[in-house]
C-alpha cells in the first residue's frame, strides 16, 4: 500500500504533562490511522496507488472529484510531518540556521512566534498553522482543513495542528494556551533545521 502510518518518533507519554498520552493514543492510533485507512481504500486499483504519498496529494489537489483522496492522504501527509515537529524538552528559541534565518526574516524570534500563534489562533475552525520557505524567505501561513502548503509550490519546515482533536483533552477551549506550549516547550528544531538545510 502506498500510504503508510509511521510509527510515532516518541513514546505516547513523552510529550506529557503538555500533550497527555490519551490525546497521542487517540490522535495518532485513531485519526491518523483513519486518514490511513481511507486514503488507502480509495487509491486502491487506481493509478494512484503505486505513487509517493506526496505526489498523490499533488496529483488529486484542485480536483473536485478527488476531493476525498485528496483530505485524506493530505492529512496523512501533514500529521507525519507534525509529530516529527515536536519533541520532549523542545521549544524555546531555536539555534543553528533557522534562528538565524528567523532573525533575517521577521525581524526577531519574538515576532515570529506572535505571527505563529496568531496564525494558530485565528485559523476558523480546523487547519494548521506553518512555517513555510517561500522564495528563499520564511513565511508564517495557515491552511483549513487537510490543506497542505506542499500544493502551493511553499515548503514547510514547521507546522502546529489545530484540530480540536489535537488540544481538546489536554486545553479543551483554549488553543491558545496549547499554541504557547507547543512554541514555549515542544517544537523540534533540530528537525526545523534538517528541513530548512
Ligand atoms: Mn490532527
Amino acid at each position: 500500500m502506498a500510504i503508510t502510518l509511521p510509527e510515532l518518533p516518541y513514546a505516547k507519554n513523552a510529550l506529557e504533562p503538555f500533550i497527555g498520552s490519551q490525546t497521542l493514543e487517540i490522535h495518532h492510533g485513531k485519526h491518523h490511522k483513519a486518514y490511513v485507512d481511507n486514503g488507502n481504500k480509495l487509491i486502491e486499483g487506481t493509478d494512484l496507488a503505486d505513487l509517493p504519498l506526496e505526489d498523490i496529494v499533488k496529483k488529486v489537489a484542485g480536483d473536485p472529484s478527488k476531493a476525498g483522496i485528496f483530505n485524506n492522504a493530505a492529512q496523512v501527509w501533514n500529521h507525519s510531518f507534525y509529530w516529527k515537529c515536536m519533541k520532549p524538552n523542545g521549544g524555546g528559541a531555536p539555534t543553528g540556521a533557522v534562528a538565524d534565518k528567523i532573525k533575517a526574516d521577521f525581524g526577531s524570534y519574538e515576532k515570529f512566534v506572535e505571527e505563529f500563534k496568531n496564525a494558530g489562533a485565528t485559523q476558523f475552525g480546523s487547519g494548521w498553522a506553518w512555517l513555510v520557505v517561500d522564495g528563499g524567505k520564511l513565511k508564517v501561513t495557515k491552511t483549513p482543513n487537510a490543506e497542505t502548503p506542499i500544493t502551493q509550490g511553499l515548503k514547510p519546515i514547521l507546522v502546529v495542528d489545530v484540530w480540536e482533536h489535537a488540544y481538546y483533552l489536554d486545553y479543551q477551549n483554549r488553543r491558545p494556551d496549547y499554541l504557547t506550549t507547543f512554541v514555549d516547550k515542544l517544537i523540534n528544531w533540530d528537525f526545523v533545521n534538517s528541513c530548512l538545510a
